[in-house]
């Protein structure tokens, strides 16, 4: 109890007012994008909920508007050659306005509800 009482007056008069965050914490531990964007579906500045799976992959496709496509990739063991083999699956995801991408960019794409027939996940960080 009383150093939890401690850190609290440690954080009240620290030096640094603490700004206010321009996005919504999505509960997950990921790099907020830099710019801030009006789209519904922006699970940073909208009101897209995400949960379950998370996945890192790469941008296959980053033509079409607002979504892209990313290729997963996965090693199954082989056993009659006692090696693996590269195995991909491609999952098309929502792509937020203030987010940008191009081909070949490694992504991280969380699930969401069914935005579309063939789109639930949405990216939520970008490595360029
Ligand atoms: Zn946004």
């Amino acid at each position: 109890m009383a150093e939890e009482v401690k850190v609290k007056k440690m954080k009240k008069t620290g030096k640094k007012v603490e700004k206010k965050p321009e996005y919504r914490d999505i509960g997950i531990d990921v790099k907020p994008p830099v710019r801030v964007c009006k789209d519904p579906d922006c699970p940073f500045h909208g009101t897209l909920p995400v949960r379950g799976q998370m996945f890192k992959g790469k941008i296959k496709s980053a033509k079409m508007n607002g979504s892209v496509v990313v290729e997963l990739e996965r090693l199954h063991y082989v056993k009659k050659y006692e090696r693996y083999e590269k195995r991909f699956k491609r999952i098309s995801a929502h792509l937020p306005d203030c987010m940008d991408v191009k081909q070949g960019d490694e992504v991280k794409i969380m699930e969401c509800r069914p935005l579309s027939k063939t789109i639930s996940f949405v990216v939520v960080e970008v490595n360029s």
